[in-house]
This record gives structure tokens, C-alpha cells and sequence, in this order.
């Protein structure tokens, strides 16, 4: 900003450089939209946007000892002030260093300064004689040293005595401007202590002496003296950043603190149950399997919530294949014998439609046993059909309704909804957990009663983020595989061979297995997806019915259901449901697919899965794609293909992706390479993300905001109301979301 040239060339410091906040033509509300847009509308706001660098005019430095490219301040004369026309029309100016900075003994230093645009205003400023101050990056060229549109002031003005904080800012939102509203807002924003002196001792055990006051900490971060260490920011190690971490993420533990309590408070429905022989365990007898004892575990605590009469808000964990949807229809059993409604949604439909396929082979002859039936409900269901459902569900006579979020949509009146499942709960938005949750409460008598919730995920979450993010929720692990899958063997593999593979695939056809190839999504452009997908089914048609398919497979073969299927998410879902169903049977043998099959697809047979263009997918997404082969007895395999050249993050990616199955591990690599922004799906939304912490480096003080959210809530709750008014203004509902 402070390098751009300026249309009032100036002889005043810096910090007047006022033009354009004081200029008519910018008109100040301007500036004052551009502020708002940045989130910058209280004076907390201002306090708290600390500068992302600084720039040091405290000093004025010497050639000879200036850090050539660096930004530096020097001083001197103008000896010259032309136009020059090479290799552009440029304003060339020699500034030589004067008596009073010049080395004795040496030649005086010359460092030429160079303007693409410029104004009059320039020339005048830069006269041959004039004495100047500039600021600028310094180059050192063959043909000595070297600024490019430094800023300009008199050389006799008054130096800085702090360092300049430089502001994150938008176009038309001039830094002098920031500058102003930050000084301003600092002064009037409330800063006093929230935190109990036994708090602020803890924290000095952490390296905090007790002068860094909230107050103290922000004057320091947008002021800092000359003498600081300029390392120190940068890094976040002064106390002064400390300060703001310790309270920020005091802040996110008492809101979450809070939302625990909040909910403690409400009335949930009774699921104890007078029946001698409760359904799920006759649902138990019914399975083809025992249950893992993970299973078992997390099956009995999340009865254990449901059995309290405070709403269960659970998370499920379990790495893809864990068996996570038995668990589901087990708690399932456990509200509707009660003679509550289970409602399960999915992000997508092809999920929900296997999860209601599912559901009817496990439940449907209890459920008929009992009068009860299951309904489903999506965004593409004919009218016909969901009125039907739509009735079923008002009338109670479905216990149980599985979906996608039209679970959620205003139209669906559940009669008795005791319980709500959300399978990959990170896919959802915001603002669709929001809704969910205040649909969800119903008044019943006259006392609010909210159903148990249970949330499932396959990425797992780990500890200190779910220590900080989801310290509202209550988390369940299933940390063991059913047994007798084999662990998926992964290949990373470059692009170029890509005709092995294909033969590859026919092997795998030929001994009855199944396929999946995926294809990556292209960001904002699904045309050029689809292409890449049709592509690729096409070349694998080709070679599949080269003396492939003999005459056994083509007998197999319902003539309307292709060996090689396309799916994508452009196709009608009526399609979609049909080539899922093709793979799903066991006729379609190879499924070429965009990414639409990544979430919770379960095919057993399928053994082989091709991922083209994987250094294009996350670590989560990639180990997700995966999940969806190794689910049965057979032997399986993953391969990788990759464009290279590899950039760094996406090599690091791939081998993690080839050297472990295990999920936790892979999500504390992903936690390491991106930062917590993929575990929280839709708590990314800026809102709710930490801005000075950092977990993984912050860790002992997130471990002290834990403890001291607790004390504070319970001995001075007024205070602690403060705190996270002033942290979270109205962000606290997103980030409890
Ligand atoms: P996820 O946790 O990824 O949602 P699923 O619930 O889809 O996993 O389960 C994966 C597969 O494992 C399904 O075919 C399911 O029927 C099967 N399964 C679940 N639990 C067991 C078990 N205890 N023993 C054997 N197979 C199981
Ligand atoms: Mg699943």
C-alpha cells in the first residue's frame, strides 16, 4: 500500500499520508463499507485486527549497511531528476547520501530511484537539491543500489518511534485509514480483565508475566517499540500474542462449555422401555454377524445417553468400513420400541438410498411385527410417492425415515421424533445443522423437548481438535475393523501407466471382481469432470469387450445394464439409482464414477479402486475413496495414478495414502499438512476458525483454557459472559453449530 505511488507526492510523514482517507472523492463511508466487509464493525473488532506485518521507520539506515532486499529507510540528496524513456517511460532519481550519513573515508553511496507512474507532484518533491527521506525495498543491481517507488518523505521529519503496523486491508480501504479506525477502536473498546487472578498465575506458569493485560498485549501488537523483536511477532512468541491466545481460546471453550450446559437443561425424550426383549436385540439375533466389541462399546454408551433424560449430542468416529450403520439402527431400535421416531439423513442420495435398502433388510420384519414401517424421503422422489411417505411419517406409522436433507425441509412433520441421525456429518452446511436444530426442538405440554442427536463421521477428529472444536459434543471411537477384511494394498502410480492398469482391471473382471475408477473433481468446471469421466469409461469399454467379456459374463448380463457404468452427478437420479443398483448387483462390473460415490458406498465385491489425478484430492477425501474397497474377504488394492510433476503437499499426501490404512494417523498428517480446516467441514465457515491460536503449537494453552472455562463459568459466570461477548460477539451459535 505505503509503495504505491501517491498522487500528492508528499513531504509529510508517512502517517499523514492521509490523501485519500482526507481527499472529497473518496467519500468516508466508503472506507467505512470496505471496513465492515472485513468484519471490522465494533471497536473489538478494530482492537483485535492485529497487523499482519511491520514496517520499521524508526531508524533511517545507511547504505553501506543496508540489508539489500530488504525494506529500508535512507536519507540524502537529490542529484538528479529526469524522465527516462528505457526501457519505459520512467522518473529516474539519484539520491546521494550527505555529509552527515556518509562514510568518512569512502565515496558518497548513490541508490538510483525508479517511478513507472508518476505526477508532477513527484518532480516537485524530488527536485535536484531536495533533502529526502524514503522508504522502500532495496535492490542491488549491477548498477549500484536500486529502490523501485519508494515512498517519500522530508528528510528532517519527525522519525517513528514505534514500528508501523502494516493491516490486512481491501481495495479502497487506504492503510492510513485502517490505521485510524484501529487507533480509535483500541481506545474505546472495552478491555477490561475477565480472567480470576488464579487464571492469570496459571498462565504465568506458561511464560506470561502478569503486565501483559489484554490492553497491554493489543497496544503492543499495534504499536510495537523499536526495541521489540520483530522475530518474536512474526513467530507469535512474544506474551503479548500469548495474551490474545489464552483468551481466545478461553473464549471457544466457554461458548462450547455453554452449549453443553444449555443443552444439560432441556428435557429429552424417555427411551427406557418396559419390554422384556428389546428390539435391538432382536435385531442382533436377525444380523449376519456378531458385532465387533468396538460396536458393543459404543453401542452401550450411546445408550446410556439415550437412556438419561437430557438430549444425547454424540459424536460416532469409526474409519471408513468400521461398521458404523448397525450402530445407527441399534440406537434406531432403542427410540421407536419406545414409540419414538428415528429420523437417519445422508448427504447424498445414492447413500441414503442404501442406507433405506439397509434398513428395511434389518428392520422391516420387526418393524412390520409392530405395525411400523420404514419411509424415505429425497429431493427427487415423485410427488406421488412422497406424499405417501410424507403422510406416514405425520401419522407416526414410520418409525423410522431415512434421507437426505429434505429430511429437514419445512413440508416433513414428524409425529414423535425421538432421535436423529446424521451419517457423514461433516458434509453438512452450517446453516443446514442450524436449521436442523431448531426444527428439531418441539414444545410438547408445555416443556421443550429435543430429540437425542447422534452424528457419525469417518474422519476422525483428532485430540486437541476435538478438545477445542467439538468440546460441546460427547465423542464415541470405533477403533477396530470387523474381522477378516485384508488390509487394501496401495500403489502410487504415475499417469503414464495407465494401459498396464487397464489390463490390470480385466484380470480383476475376468475373476469375477469389481471395479471402481474415479475420476477427480476439476474445481468450477464440471463439464470438463464429466469429459475426464466419459473419457475414461469409454477407453475402458474399449478394452473390456476386446476379448474380455467371454460368453460366461455376457450370459450374466441383463441386457439394459452396461459391464462399464458412468455415474456422475449430472445424471437424473432415477439414472443414478439405476447404475448404482447395476454395481450394486453385481452386473456392472467396473463403475467409472466423479467423485459422488466418495461418501459411505458399500459394495463388498468391489476390489480394486483407481483414483486418476489423485495429487488433486485431499488426504481425508483420497483414504474416504478408498474405504469403498477392502470390505470384504478378498484381497483388495488402491492405486494412485498421478500426473507429476508432484508439488510437495501432494507427495506428502500420496505417501502417507500408501504407507498407512489406519485414519487416525492419516488425519493427524492432514491436521500437520493443512491445518484443521478439513476436519471441521462446515465449522470452517471463518467465523468459528481460531485466528491466534494454533492447535498442534498452542497446545498447553488450550489445556489451560480448558481448565479455566470450567472455574469461570461456575465462580464468576458474569465474567465469563463478558469474555465471549467480547471474543465471539454473535458468532457463538455457527461455532456450536
Ligand atoms: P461405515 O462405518 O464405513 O459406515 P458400514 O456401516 O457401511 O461402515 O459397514 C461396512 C460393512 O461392514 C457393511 O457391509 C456392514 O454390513 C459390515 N459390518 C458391519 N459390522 C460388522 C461386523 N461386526 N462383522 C462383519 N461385518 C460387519
Ligand atoms: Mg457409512
Amino acid at each position: 500500500m505505503d509503495s504505491a505511488p501517491k498522487k500528492t507526492a508528499t513531504s509529510k510523514p508517512a502517517s499523514k499520508t492521509a490523501a485519500a482517507a482526507s481527499s472529497p472523492v473518496k467519500p468516508k463511508s466508503a472506507a467505512q463499507q470496505a471496513l465492515d466487509k472485513l468484519g471490522l464493525r465494533t471497536p473489538m473488532d478494530l482492537a483485535l485486527h492485529v497487523p499482519m506485518r511491520y514496517e520499521d521507520e524508526t531508524t533511517v539506515t545507511r547504505l553501506q549497511d543496508a540489508p539489500v532486499g530488504e525494506s529500508v529507510q535512507i536519507e540524502g540528496v537529490v542529484t538528479r531528476c529526469e524522465v527516462g524513456f528505457k526501457p519505459r517511460r520512467q522518473l529516474v532519481v539519484h539520491l546521494q547520501e550527505d555529509d552527515e550519513t556518509h562514510e568518512a573515508n569512502g565515496t558518497r553511496a548513490i541508490c538510483t530511484l525508479r517511478f513507472f507512474s508518476f505526477y508532477p507532484s513527484h518532480q516537485k518533491a524530488l527536485a535536484v537539491g531536495q533533502r529526502v527521506r524514503v522508504r522502500g525495498d532495496l535492490k542491488g543491481g549491477f548498477f549500484g543500489y536500486e529502490m523501485v517507488h519508494p515512498t517519500i518523505k522530508q528528510a528532517d521529519a519527525a522519525l517513528a518511534v514505534s514500528l508501523t503496523p502494516v493491516y490486512h486491508s481491501t481495495a479502497g480501504l487506504p492503510q492510513a485509514y485502517v490505521r485510524k479506525a484501529v487507533a480509535s477502536g483500541l481506545q474505546r473498546a472495552d478491555l477490561s480483565e475477565t480472567l480470576p487472578s488464579s487464571g492469570l498465575q496459571a498462565l504465568h506458569h506458561l511464560g506470561l508475566p502478569a503486565q501483559w493485560t489484554l490492553r497491554a498485549s493489543l497496544e503492543l501488537l499495534h504499536h510495537p517499540p523499536p526495541d521489540v523483536s520483530l522475530q518474536a511477532l512474526e513467530d507469535k512468541a512474544h506474551p503479548a500474542w500469548l495474551r490474545l491466545k489464552a483468551e481466545e481460546l478461553l473464549a471457544q471453550q466457554l461458548s462450547q462449555l455453554q452449549a453443553r450446559a444449555e443443552r444439560a437443561s432441556m428435557q429429552a425424550p424417555d427411551f427406557s422401555i418396559a419390554a422384556q426383549v428389546p428390539w435391538s436385540a432382536e435385531l442382533l439375533q436377525a444380523l449376519p454377524f456378531s458385532l465387533t466389541a468396538a460396536q458393543s462399546r459404543v453401542t452401550q454408551e450411546i445408550g446410556q445417553d439415550m437412556s438419561g433424560n437430557s438430549p444425547m449430542h454424540r459424536l460416532l468416529q469409526g474409519d471408513v468400513g468400521s461398521g458404523k450403520t448397525v450402530v445407527a439402527a441399534l440406537a434406531a431400535c432403542v427410540a421407536m420400541q419406545a414409540g419414538w421416531q428415528c429420523a437417519l439423513m445422508a448427504p447424498t442420495e445414492i447413500l441414503a438410498q442404501q442406507h433405506f435398502v439397509k434398513m428395511l433388510q434389518w428392520l422391516k420384519p420387526l418393524l412390520e411385527r409392530h405395525g411400523k414401517t420404514v419411509a424415505w424421503l429425497t429431493g427427487s422422489q415423485k410427488k406421488k410417492e412422497r406424499a405417501a411417505m410424507l403422510e406416514a411419517v405425520a401419522s407416526g406409522q414410520a418409525a423410522l425415515v431415512v434421507g437426505t436433507h429434505a429430511l429437514i425441509q419445512d413440508s416433513v412433520v414428524f409425529s414423535q421424533l425421538g432421535l436423529v441421525v446424521i451419517d457423514e456429518q461433516h458434509r453438512f452446511g452450517v446453516a443446514q445443522r442450524l436449521s436442523l436444530r431448531h426444527k428439531l426442538t418441539q414444545t410438547k405440554a408445555g416443556v421443550q423437548l429435543s430429540p437425542h442427536l447422534l452424528m457419525m463421521t469417518a474422519t476422525p477428529i483428532p485430540r486437541t481438535l476435538a478438545m477445542s472444536y467439538y468440546a460441546d459434543l460427547d465423542v464415541s471411537t470405533i477403533d477396530e475393523l470387523p474381522p477378516g477384511r485384508t488390509p487394501i494394498v496401495t500403489r502410487v502410480v504415475p499417469s503414464a501407466k495407465r494401459e498396464e492398469l487397464v489390463e490390470r482391471i480385466r484380470e480383476q473382471v475376468e475373476q469375477g471382481r469389481q471395479v471402481y475408477w474415479v475420476c477427480p473433481l476439476i474445481e468450477e468446471s464440471e463439464a470438463l469432470d464429466l469429459r475426464h469421466a466419459t473419457q475414461a469409461h469409454q477407453e475402458l469399454c474399449e478394452a473390456l469387450d476386446t476379448g474380455l467379456i467371454g460368453t460366461e459374463l455376457n450370459e450374466l448380463e441383463k441386457p439394459h445394464i452396461p459391464l462399464v457404468g458412468l455415474m456422475h452427478g449430472k445424471l437424473p437420479p432415477v439414472q443414478k439409482q439405476a447404475v448404482m443398483q447395476g454395481f450394486v448387483d453385481g452386473v456392472t462390473r467396473v463403475l467409472v464414477s466423479t467423485t459422488v460415490i466418495e461418501v459411505g458406498v458399500d459394495v463388498p465385491n468391489a476390489s480394486l479402486m483407481v483414483i486418476e489425478h489423485a495429487e488433486r484430492f485431499g488426504l481425508s477425501q483420497l483414504h474416504q475413496l478408498r474405504g469403498r474397497v477392502g470390505r470384504g474377504a478378498a484381497a483388495s488394492a488402491c492405486v494412485l495414478l498421478y500426473e507429476p510433476p508432484l508439488g510437495q503437499v501432494a507427495r506428502a499426501r500420496l505417501r502417507a495414502m500408501q504407507q498407512t490404512n489406519d485414519g487416525f494417523e492419516l488425519s493427524r498428517i492432514d491436521l500437520e499438512l493443512r491445518g484443521p480446516g478439513e476436519f471441521l467441514g462446515a465449522r470452517q465457515s471463518g467465523a468459528a476458525l481460531l485466528r491466534f491460536a494454533e492447535l498442534g503449537v498452542d497446545d498447553d494453552v488450550l489445556v489451560w483454557a480448558a481448565a479455566q472455562a470450567t472455574d469461570l463459568l461456575a465462580n464468576n459466570p458474569a465474567a465469563a459472559q463478558r469474555h465471549m461477548t467480547r471474543w465471539m460477539g454473535g458468532k457463538v451459535d455457527y461455532l456450536t453449530a
